[in-house]
């Protein structure tokens, strides 16, 4: 059994902002140029559910109909509902869809897979009606109703408000936004901001005045969520004192980390939790550029400036890449400086009680968890990280509950189907041989 094969100039896995922009650049400099993505249709997070005809009703909706119309114009071959899951050879990926498994060939790759939320246990936390603060917004955007909801926002990052800036335009009533760090550390971001990021700041304003009748508490943490069946009440811990709020869901997520499975699984370096680049977006693999969030959690401008860095390096304008230099600069340093103003408190790492379950995907316990010494021995003595989310959950809980450091990717990078899995076991063989 053996994949079908296209074989492109430029291959961009990923159609957020970052991949779309370098997608664009790439294929109007005359590449031939494949974008693809596991979701089914281009945008990412920021532009999920967007479409190019209605897209101005909603905040970046202007930004994403002009690239889409680029897009179209380029001549870039778009895959959706593709995802990458392992590098079938060198120079080949494999990619599965709905339907089918495919290799994809490359002369450049660049990687845009964008990031995820953080999510903390604790106890509580797994009650249905429990989500991410980006997984209650991606649900909301796909079509699920929300007016009437009582919703508590909570966790850390600049999500949270526009989380709950989307929910209360979306009919939901939001009766607290909890944000773990303490407000002079927002100060002091909101001082940065004015001087370099104004759009940003007048963004995060709007966000707030769409959220005025809801009370923005600081240095507060969710310590606990009750129910019987689902989520009825959830504490609060502010300023050393417990309060219990009512609700219906807890939308709760501590910023984001990226989506490193692809570039750990071509070797890229990673620094501090970034993949690291040079100028021109390329990793410490020749040929293998990355971009957006999986550089620095920066938001969309990064993205897409970064986007374009690599797809005109990899159409070899590199001239016109560097012109972009300062852009670029200004938005890794709003990079840096989110990761210090959101960096987590101490505190939280106390949160998870002894039997509290850390890893749902396999009902592993906290408890189960403190008796080990890494990420590698978790995984062997409890089957942390092993279910359907190969460690995308608990991977970054364990991180900063137990100090332990991820392990390099195994392929397949992603749960696949057994033809699939046909598909990479010929390929070893054929290897071998
Ligand atoms: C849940 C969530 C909600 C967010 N909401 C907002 C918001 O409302 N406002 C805001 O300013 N910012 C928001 N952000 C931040 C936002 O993601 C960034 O600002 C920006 O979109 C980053 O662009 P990107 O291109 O780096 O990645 P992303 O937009 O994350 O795009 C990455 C893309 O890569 C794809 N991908 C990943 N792995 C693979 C693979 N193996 N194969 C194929 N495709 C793959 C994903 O499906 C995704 O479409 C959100 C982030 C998250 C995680």
């Amino acid at each position: 059994m053996s994949a079908t094969s296209a074989r492109f100039d430029v291959v961009v896995a990923g159609a957020g902002p970052g991949g779309i922009a370098a997608a664009v650049v790439a294929a109007e400099a005359g590449k031939r140029v494949c974008l693809l993505d596991a979701n089914a249709a281009p945008g990412g997070q920021i532009w999920r559910g967007l479409r190019a005809e209605t897209a101005r009703r909603y905040p970046h909706g202007a930004v994403f109909a002009a690239w889409m119309a680029r897009l179209e114009r380029s001549g870039c071959v778009v895959w959706s509902g593709s995802q990458v899951v392992d590098l079938a050879a060198p120079g080949r990926l494999r990619v599965e869809s709905e339907s089918e498994s495919r290799d994809v060939e490359f002369e450049r790759l660049i990687l845009a897979a964008g990031a995820r939320e953080r999510v903390l246990p604790f106890p509580g936390w797994t009650l249905p009606g429990v989500m991410g603060a980006g997984g209650a917004q991606a649900l909301v955007k796909s079509g699920l109703d929300p007016r009437g909801k009582r919703v508590v926002v909570a966790g850390s990052g600049p999500l949270l408000l526009a989380v709950a800036a989307g929910l209360t335009r979306a009919g939901a009533s939001v009766q607290g936004i909890f944000e773990q760090t303490p407000l002079s550390r927002l100060a002091g971001l909101g001082l940065r901001m004015m001087l370099t990021q104004p759009g940003k700041l007048a963004e995060g304003a709007r966000y707030r005045l769409q959220t005025l009748r809801t009370a923005y508490h600081f240095s507060s943490w969710v310590k606990q969520v009750e129910g019987r069946g689902r989520v009825e009440r959830v504490w609060i811990t502010s300023g050393g004192k417990d309060r219990a709020l009512d609700c219906d869901w807890l939308a709760c997520g501590f910023h984001l980390v990226p989506n490193l499975e692809l570039p750990r699984l071509f070797g890229c370096k990673i620094v501090e939790g970034y993949v690291a680049v040079d100028a021109l977006q390329q990793s410490s693999v020749p040929g293998v550029a990355c971009v957006g969030e999986l550089t620095g959690i920066g938001g969309l401008e990064k993205a897409l400036v970064e986007g374009q860095i690599a797809g005109l390096s990899a159409a070899g304008c590199e001239s016109m890449a560097l012109a972009l230099a300062l852009q670029r600069r200004r938005q890794q340093k709003f990079a840096l400086h989110l990761d210090r103003a959101f960096a987590l408190r101490a505190e939280l790492r106390g949160l998870p009680m002894e039997r509290t379950i850390v890893c749902r995907c396999e009902d592993v316990t906290h408890s189960a968890l403190s008796a080990c010494a890494s990420w590698r021995e978790a995984k062997l003595h409890t089957r942390c990280g092993m279910g359907a989310c190969q460690g995308r959950v608990c991977g970054a809980a364990t991180e900063f509950l137990y100090g332990w450091k991820p392990a390099d990717s195994r392929p397949p990078v992603y749960p696949v189907r057994v033809p699939t899995l046909a598909a990479e076991t010929d390929a070893a063989a054929v290897a071998r041989r």
